[in-house]
């Protein structure tokens, strides 16, 4: 970080943890997201120690935003006035075995929080393929896994605690407030500052993960519900070319009837006999372990392995939901594209996801397949590529993820929402002002 950057704690009274805790952000020219590729508008970054220093700093700011861990593409996080981080705050609040649910800091991440559930017997039903992700922002834009049936990790939210714009604390849970409460769970940072969140927990269990290489799209097309319904977890692998996915990553929980039984070939496809990076020529090293060795569920579910750099390091992300029953189709259409495409492609993954009832969720009230782009840093020729793939994928009502990059226009974005107009209420209930509300915010969801 340059001069310009600083980090202050509220009270000169307090002592000052915050400035180691947040050492492996500095060292970077300017703060920037975890991709380099969103250099922020503001370096000012403030670190919250307590619930009571996060209402004086929302009544002390006209303008803020909340810093989760910086993993959006996006701008969705970015803010030209000051930020909030509250990474230190991430403890395990308490957990109620009876209830089955965990109740969390806000700055906790998963890679953090999975131990700690492990070790007192639960788990989650699901994570993304990184561990690095702080909870309040995986949930706050819907991040998935994948698995049909399960649902994006903001469904297991069953409770909320946020600072809104006047400072104000407000509690909100799933058994009390109904649908409202469906509103508040992907928030897009818009309704206010998380400071806790509860959410559903099951007891613990242990998965085996396997790869097989190289399963046709003709297969691939005549079987893709068998194919999905195979494992708990199923990702398929494609660079585009040559008709086939490159690799199918299955992950199944070995206490279920249903654990995979692990043949020699599967759907033509051939079992791996060493553990595999998604993009083939890379290293396995960062990546959870392969080959049907038993482990706790969070080395399994994620693709990359806390404590090494995730994914590919540099690249760019973008991703479509597309419901379910337009699943084939649609990557059949994306294909059409594949010359076009795989010049910048690292890889592309295809998930499962279950339908969900959070009004802002790509998987309200319909079961998705996500079809996800992981790109070379040029952010030019992913730009020009974007809006033919969009195009591609217009009749099958696909939407982007929240947090990845893309260029659908606001209108066309926000049709996909038959809640937006309520969303748009709540957000104003909590923030009348547009305190939380940046660019992104504004042009793609209050510029209606
Ligand atoms: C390598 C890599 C792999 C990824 N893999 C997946 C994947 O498998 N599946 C998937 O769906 N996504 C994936 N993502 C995307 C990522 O999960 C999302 O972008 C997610 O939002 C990241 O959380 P964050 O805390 O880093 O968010 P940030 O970028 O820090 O913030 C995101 C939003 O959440 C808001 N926010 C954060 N904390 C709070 C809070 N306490 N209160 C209110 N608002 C808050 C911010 O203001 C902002 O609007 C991946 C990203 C990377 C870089």
């Amino acid at each position: 970080m340059n001069k310009r950057t600083f980090l202050k704690l509220f009270s000169a009274t307090i002592a000052t943890p915050a400035v180691s805790r947040f050492s492996f952000w500095a060292g970077a020219e300017k703060l920037t997201n975890w991709s380099g590729n969103v250099a922020y508008s503001t370096d000012s970054l403030y670190a919250a120690h307590s619930q009571q220093q996060i209402q004086e700093f929302v009544k002390k700011h006209a303008k803020l935003k909340v810093l989760g861990s910086r993993h959006c593409f996006n701008t969705i996080a970015d803010s030209k006035d000051t930020f909030l981080s509250l990474k230190p705050l991430d403890e395990l609040v308490s957990l109620d075995p009876l209830a089955h649910t965990v109740t969390v800091d806000a700055g906790i991440s998963y890679g953090q929080l999975a131990p700690l559930l492990t070790d007192k017997g639960f788990a989650l039903h699901n994570l993304a393929s990184l561990p690095h992700i702080s909870v309040a922002g995986a949930c706050s834009t819907a991040t998935h896994g994948s698995g049909e049936e399960n649902g994006n990790l903001a469904t297991a939210v069953s409770a909320l605690e946020f600072v809104t714009a006047s400072g104000d604390v407000v509690k909100l849970s799933r058994q009390q407030d109904g649908d409202f409460f469906n509103g508040t769970v992907v928030g897009l940072g818009a309704l206010g500052v998380i400071t806790k969140i509860t959410l559903n927990v099951q007891p613990t269990y242990n998965m085996r993960q396997y790869v097989y290489e190289n399963l046709s799209f003709n297969t691939m097309k005549d079987h893709f519900d068998a194919i999905e319904a195979s494992a708990y977890s199923v990702s398929l692998f494609t660079d585009w070319q040559n008709r086939r996915f490159s690799e199918v990553w299955l992950k199944s929980r070995v206490e279920k009837d249903q654990a995979f039984d692990a043949k020699p070939e599967f759907f033509g496809a051939t079992l791996a006999t060493k553990n595999l990076h998604p993009i083939a020529e890379l290293s396995a090293e960062n990546c959870t372990e392969q080959m049907g060795v038993l482990g706790p569920w969070y080395e399994r579910l994620p693709h990359f392995r806390m404590g090494f750099t995730p994914s590919a390091g540099k690249e760019l992300q973008s991703e479509y939901f597309v419901p379910r029953p337009h699943a084939v189709e649609a990557i059949l259409a994306v294909e059409r594209l594949r010359d076009q495409i795989t010049p910048h492609l690292l890889i592309t993954e295809i998930r499962a996801i279950a339908a969900d009832d959070l009004w802002l969720s790509p998987c309200y009230q319909q079961p998705c397949v996500t079809i996800h782009f992981t790109w070379k840093p040029d952010w030019p020729a992913v730009s020009q590529l974007l809006p033919a793939i969009e195009k591609e994928l217009a009749p099958f009502q696909a939407r982007p993820h929240w947090g990845k990059l893309f260029t659908m226009p606001p209108e066309k974005l926000r049709a996909h929402y038959t809640r937006m107009p309520e969303f748009i209420a709540l957000a104003k209930k909590f923030d009348p002002q547009g305190k939380f509300r940046n660019d992104f915010l504004n042009t793609n969801i209050f510029s209606a």
